[in-house]
């Protein structure tokens, strides 16, 4: 019998997550949920991220030591910067043109305004606060923050993997620099630690169905009830059409104007990544799961995923930018605020740079999106607006900023010719670990 794919398990298993969240939320069963089904889906997150600092570690390190020489890395750098830069200005334009032709925040009458400012007030300071702390830092900030002075500080906190990238970077380069016999063994180290790395992925993907199938039960039942969701619809609609212009259309098109790839083949080899991204809003828990996609199912070479996805992950949010550009131009509507042509394209810059400062996590989009707001003054307490939708906004915005990752590391492997066939590593059903 034919096994069925993985991306049918993880889908049989949200259907049924969500089924059976919404049955536990109307047969009183909400508590039992929150305490015995929630941990599993936490448990399988945790596993993801995990994973996630020494994949990037092994396969990054793997993946430039390859090299010949530092050329090539820095014509890889050069084009993965520039295509995710394009791929996020086009984004925010995309959403900017959607909501001045939608206009989802004129149908958003006084009193609903009124209810939802005060509803959400209280969360929207929360994020509010948390995007001030980031804003008040000089310009410069960011390219030192890029420089760890610790490497084991960097690699304990999850938030840090720029640093993380830049260590390994700089490793590796010093791999490439030092003469064959010295760096043989080092090589051959985390050539093998990267293998026993991807195993463990594989291990964590078997248990995926279940871990989605367990956050989105609890995602159901802790959901708010949304009644002001009717004022929020074009909003919304707004969002999910953009979203869903880039995911369907633009990226599967791109992918196939520059490597051929087939609109099913694409979607075939993402979709298990997609499909976690949704159940888990977070590009950096998707990480994992997004190399093994991409490498493995869409056939780019490791050398290209390898620097190409974890760097995507952090700062290339196609999905984030569009939404940002959406949100910020609703909210100034609701107001009644006229936006010129200047401040537009403020929103694209500033849209660019939030969304590459946004972690890849759960709405972090959302706390950036505080930045835009204060620097074409827009009053960010409109973020209570948009609060109660934030979060089925969020699960598609990150499926599109894997997306966008992925379409990037075809490109560039395209580019520079380093892709080839799908190569799925099967399990060895006759392997047998040796015994001591
Ligand atoms: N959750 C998104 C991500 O991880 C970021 C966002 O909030 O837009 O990609």
């Amino acid at each position: 019998m034919k096994k069925m794919s993985l991306h049918w398990k993880i889908l049989i298993g949200m259907g049924l997550g969500v089924l059976f969240g919404a049955l536990a939320a109307n047969f009183g069963f909400k508590q039992l949920t929150v305490d015995w089904i929630k941990p599993f889906g936490t448990i399988f997150i945790n596993a993801l991220k995990l994973i996630a600092v020494p994949l990037i570690v092994a396969s990054l390190i793997k993946g430039i030591s390859d090299l010949k020489d530092i050329s090539q890395l820095s014509r890889m750098g050069g084009r993965t910067i520039g295509v995710y830069l394009l791929t996020t200005v086009l984004a925010v334009m995309l959403g900017l043109a959607i909501v001045n032709i939608v206009k989802p925040g004129a149908s958003v009458n006084e009193e609903t305004r009124e209810a939802l400012l005060s509803g959400y007030a209280d969360d929207a300071t929360a994020k509010i606060e948390m995007a001030q702390q980031q804003s008040q830092q000089g310009p410069l900030q960011p390219l030192v923050d890029l420089v760890p002075g610790n490497i084991f500080h960097a690699l304990a906190d999850n938030g840090n993997m720029l640093q993380v990238i830049f260590f390994v970077i700089f490793f590796a380069i010093g791999i490439i620099l030092v003469k064959p016999e010295k760096s043989k063994p080092v090589k051959r180290f985390f050539d093998g630690f990267n293998e026993v790395v991807l195993k463990m992925i594989d291990l964590i993907m078997i248990t995926a169905p279940y871990g989605v199938f367990a956050l989105m039960a609890a995602l159901v039942v802790e959901a708010p009830t949304l009644d002001l969701f009717q004022a929020l619809l074009w909003y919304a609609l707004s969002v999910l059409l953009g979203l869903g212009i880039l995911i369907l259309v633009f990226y599967p098109l791109l992918a196939r104007l520059v490597t051929g790839i087939k609109w099913i083949d694409f979607f075939k080899g993402i979709s298990p990544a997609q499909l976690v991204a949704f159940s888990t809003s977070s590009s950096a828990a998707t990480l994992p799961v997004t190399m093994e996609r991409v490498s493995e199912h869409m056939g780019v070479d490791e050398e290209v995923t390898s620097f190409v996805l974890p760097i995507g992950a952090t700062v290339n949010m196609d999905g984030t930018s569009l939404y940002q550009g959406i949100a910020a131009v609703f909210i100034a509507q609701t107001f009644g605020i006229d936006l010129t042509i200047m401040d537009q394209l403020a929103i694209v810059v500033t849209a660019t740079l939030a969304s590459i400062g946004a972690a890849a996590v759960p709405s972090a989009g959302m706390i950036m999106l505080v930045i835009v707001l204060g620097t074409v003054g827009i009053p960010e307490a409109g973020l209570a607006l948009i609060f109660a939708i934030d979060r089925p906004l969020d699960m598609v915005r990150t499926i599109c900023n894997v997306t966008g990752d992925a379409t990037v590391a075809l490109i560039v492997g395209k580019s520079l010719n380093k892709i080839g066939p799908p190569h799925v590593k099967e399990w060895d059903d006759n392997y047998e670990p040796p015994q001591t």
